[in-house]
């Protein structure tokens, strides 16, 4: 982190951390911020980090700007916080309170090239007494993920409401698989349940940057597509001509997609084994 351009690092001695307990690191680090007074905090958009961005910034009694797209800081030192919504892009700056906080998911920004010289100041800190949380991580039980991750993906084929049920959902699955694609979803797949909620991309989600994109049945909502915003070929499969996702595509089909896939599989198929 200091080759990254951090000048002081506080660390936390937190004997239990791998556990990530939220309500102890919530609490450790909004103490820590009371005392040294940072203008600005930045976390992490991760599954930990959403958890622990909000509890930290009602401890501080400040503002939080989740799942940031860009992050500007002006001449007086106001972090503009930009994140789509009502339609286009706006910028938070959370004007009366500090510190401000923004979240930041991976991907949006490109790794910092590491300046091996630079060195700083690691301050040790130990964690608050007495603290009884009243939620206790006792274990963390891993998954082996499967199939081909979707921030490494050269391929991802990303479906939405338009599947139409978990039938139509498996349609979708099974072109990701003949492409040997990631499979990525919409909010509205995740809420249905078809898929988990890792496999989202967009604002809330993940960020992808394959070479080539395929969106089925998803209507361009500008929360998803800032996730594929990098993509190098994006084809869109929509029933509705007049669907705004066509206007962001470099390609697209108008089809229903229940009634597409099974052929556009087989084509697929039949050109593999070629
Ligand atoms: C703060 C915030 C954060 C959010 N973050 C995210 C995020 O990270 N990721 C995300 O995805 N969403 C996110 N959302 C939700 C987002 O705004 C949209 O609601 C969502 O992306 C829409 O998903 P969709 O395109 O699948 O559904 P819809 O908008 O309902 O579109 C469905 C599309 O399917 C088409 N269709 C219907 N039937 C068929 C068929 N048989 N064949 C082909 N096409 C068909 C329709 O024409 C339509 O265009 C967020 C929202 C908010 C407010």
């Amino acid at each position: 982190m200091f080759q990254s351009g951090a000048d002081i690092i506080y660390q936390i001695n937190f004997p239990d951390f791998d556990k990530f307990q939220t309500e102890i690191s919530s609490i450790s680090i909004s103490d820590l911020a009371k005392e040294v007074k940072p203008q600005i905090i930045l976390i992490g958009s991760t599954f930990l980090g959403r958890e622990l961005a909000p509890l930290v910034a009602a401890r501080l009694k400040t503002g939080l700007t989740a799942h940031c797209i860009d992050l500007v800081l002006t001449e007086d030192m106001i972090l503009e916080q930009w994140i789509p919504a009502y339609g286009g892009l706006i910028a938070i700056t959370c004007p009366e309170k500090r510190p401000q906080i923004a979240t930041v998911a991976r991907g949006v920004f490109p790794i910092p090239t590491l300046d091996k010289n630079k060195t700083g100041r690691l301050v040790l800190v130990d964690k608050p007494e007495d603290i009884n949380p009243r939620v206790k991580t006792l274990e963390i039980i891993r998954t082996d993920p499967e199939g081909v991750p979707l921030e490494e993906a050269h391929t991802v084929v990303a479906g939405g409401a338009g599947a139409g049920s978990r039938e139509g959902w498996k349609q979708i699955e099974d072109l990701a698989q003949t492409l040997n694609a990631a499979l990525g979803s919409t909010r509205p797949a995740v809420d249905e349940g078809w898929i988990d909620l890792e496999t989202m991309i967009g604002q809330s989600g993940k960020m992808v940057h394959p070479d080539l994109y395929i969106g089925v049945g998803l209507s361009g909502e500008q929360q998803h597509m800032v996730g594929i915003a990098s993509a190098k070929v994006m084809v869109a499969i929509n029933n509705d001509p007049k669907s705004p996702v066509f206007h962001q595509v470099n390609y697209g089909i108008v089809e229903d997609c229940g009634e597409f896939i099974p052929i556009f599989i087989k084509k697929l198929e039949e050109y593999l084994d070629n």
